[in-house]
């Protein structure tokens, strides 16, 4: 056996495995080096998904030749000028990119440095370097890449469809433009544009939010709520979308740590717990999240590709994340997502098909045209008011008012005063400028979850007693099943003991579910506690059980409502957090304003 240093090419290709995945992440690298020069504009070209060809050009600082031989070689870089890893405050700092990816291509620089003379090249070919030579640019830096991999033919293999690296290329180049807005980004392939967004003006927030529209659609725009807040040194800031738009897939959420794109279990982790109650486990929001934290606290030093981070206190960043996204998610109240009346109106107009916004994000081309409130009013809603956070405490105190005595809809009665209920499901109410409809029991399921919850933070839920106590006959195991849960249901509300073999006894039920089915309640619950983990404490599935107890109660789908409770369940929505979705992200109202009504009508 002989140890021996590997050459230095060998060296550089195996850094070039972990560095340069595929020909976004090489795009990603020269990008970033381009934000660190300091370009006010970046220009990407991507042929054949960047496997034949691709280039990047800025107008940044540019390097003259002697940079530019060293700035080929590994280890070699201009961002630790005091070998500080603890303090990093630019994308790179590894000195591996321009190696790595010369190393497993046809990479051409051509740079000039500002006030010099003339631009100067050099070439790098399978990792064999030429001498630097005089050659034409006006101002910064270009970078061409010929025949990626060519000098890796196993990694060649593992590429995927032009089509599908050139939207990984476009994604990475997308997550970048979020957090640089006033840079300005083209990508095209020669001849077609694929993306162009403009320096984004204004100040850094306006900047941003217009940036985060140019990318991510007005639909999120016009659906997201701003968020900002500050804890021990962190700041996280952003916007993050209504739980009622949301995705199949995490694709279309954006996380930042220090200006840097990163794909973070922690901060994933953090967001789906914010997200927890309003969310089935399958569906994810929408949000852009910009965390600034210190450069000690952080450490970016994890993997070749700079996406993944270590946070010194977990805690804390996780903390942060999740009441500040819980505290906006509570201020938005009720509100559900413009796009949900589109949906509505697009399913309702006779010719034009609805569109429906695409799985992957495209940029301002194909966002939809929902007749969304547009970005003027999202950004008036994200101040919503806090007054609505302390209506919470009058509970469910609201004002019994009959519809067909108000005339007027007042300020305060945004969802409007009910005027009709349809096919004893639907509340149809009349508000300043539009119709609002309601599914009652969608809304009735979300309101029962919300006053437990509250309940069992404050002085526990209220029980009222049957004059006479119902007996539930049902099979043994099923009985069992609800008898080893007394203790746990009494908390909720429920009241039940073993009666016999094979039967309970009820006696005292949750008084905010009005009169009830307890026959139909029981054997649910039953079916429900069969299906699920014995070692799970029913407070820890109250989204299930109190859902299953909406189900029994005075306000389910197919039960009469006279106007009082039309009202009064309108009023309890507007005064209760998170009341536009139900417990599992789907709407429980629809909103059509008077202008959408005549545009269907075809009076506009
Ligand atoms: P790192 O970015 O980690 O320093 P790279 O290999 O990506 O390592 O780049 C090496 C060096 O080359 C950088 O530190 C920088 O000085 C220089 N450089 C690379 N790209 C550019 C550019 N577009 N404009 C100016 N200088 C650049
Ligand atoms: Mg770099």
């Amino acid at each position: 056996m002989t140890i021996r240093l590997l050459p230095s090419t060998t060296v550089n290709r195996i850094a070039a495995g972990e560095v340069v995945e595929r020909p976004a992440s090489a795009i990603k690298e020269l990008v970033e080096n381009s934000i660190d020069a300091g370009a006010k504009q970046i220009d990407v070209i991507i042929r054949d998904g960047g496997r034949s060809f691709l280039s990047v050009s800025d107008d940044g600082r540019g390097m003259n030749a002697a940079e530019l031989t060293l700035a080929v070689e590994r280890h070699a870089t201009s961002k630790l000028p005091n070998d500080d890893l603890e303090n990093i405050q630019t994308l790179g700092f590894r000195g591996e990119a321009l190696p790595s990816i010369g190393s497993v291509s046809r990479m051409t620089i051509t740079s000039r440095v500002a006030d010099s003379d003339s631009a100067w090249m050099i070439n790098i070919e399978g990792g064999d370097k030429s001498e630097p030579e005089p050659a034409a640019l006006s101002q910064g830096t270009n970078i061409e890449v010929r025949d990626l991999f060519y000098a890796t033919p196993a990694r060649l293999k593992f590429l995927k469809t032009p089509k599908t690296e050139n939207s990984h290329a476009l994604d990475a180049i997308k997550r970048l433009a979020m957090a640089h807005p006033s840079i300005a980004f083209s990508v095209g392939d020669g001849t077609r544009t694929m993306l162009k967004l403009p320096q984004a003006q204004g100040n850094f927030l306006t900047a941003r939010l217009d940036r985060l529209d140019a990318i991510m659609g007005n639909e999120f725009a016009a659906n997201a709520l701003a968020i900002d807040a500050e804890r021990e040194g962190l700041h996280l800031s952003g916007h993050i979308g209504l739980p009622t738009l949301n995705r199949g897939n995490a694709a279309l959420q954006f996380l930042f740590v220090n200006g840097r794109p990163v794909k973070d279990k922690l901060l994933f982790g953090a967001v789906r717990g914010a997200y927890r109650d309003f969310l089935a486990h399958d569906r994810h929001p929408l949000l852009a999240l910009f965390l600034d934290i210190p450069a000690e606290s952080l450490d970016v030093n994890v993997h070749p590709a700079k996406t993944e981070v270590r946070f010194r206190d977990t805690g804390l960043v996780r903390g942060l994340i999740v009441s500040a996204l819980r505290h906006a998610l509570a201020e938005a109240g009720h509100r559900a997502s413009t796009t949900v009346s589109g949906q509505a109106l697009g399913a309702m107009r006779p010719q034009t098909a609805p569109q429906h916004f695409q799985g992957s994000y495209g940029g301002a081309s194909n966002s939809p045209v929902y007749p969304s409130s547009g970005l003027q009013e999202a950004a008036r809603d994200f101040q919503a008011p806090i007054d609505q956070l302390t209506n919470l405490d009058r509970g469910l105190s609201v004002k019994h008012v009959p519809g067909d005595q108000v005339e007027e809809v007042p300020d305060d009665w945004p969802l409007g005063v009910a005027r009709a209920q349809l096919h004893e499901t639907y509340i149809v109410a009349q508000t300043d400028n539009g119709i609002v409809i309601v599914d009652q029991h969608a809304a009735h399921e979300r309101l029962v979850y919300e006053d437990m919850k509250k309940a069992l933070g404050a002085d526990g839920i209220k029980r009222q007693g049957l004059l006479i106590p119902e007996i539930v006959e049902m099979d043994e195991g099923a009985a069992d099943r609800i008898a080893a849960r007394a203790s746990e249901l009494a908390e909720l509300g429920l009241v039940v003991e073993a009666f016999g073999p094979g039967a309970i006894v009820v006696r005292e039920t949750p008084a905010m579910l009005g009169e009830i089915d307890i026959k139909g309640l029981i054997n649910d619950l039953a079916d429900d506690l069969a299906e699920s983990d014995e070692a799970l404490d029913l407070k820890e599935r109250l989204a299930d059980v109190s859902a299953t107890m909406a189900c029994h109660g005075s306000v389910r789908a197919g039960r009469h409502l006279n106007g009082e409770e039309m009202n009064a369940l309108l009023r309890q929505m507007e005064i209760t957090p998170h009341s536009g979705q139900c417990n599992h992200g789907r709407p429980t109202y629809v909103e059509l304003k008077l202008a959408d009504i005549e545009k269907l009508f075809g009076r506009r």
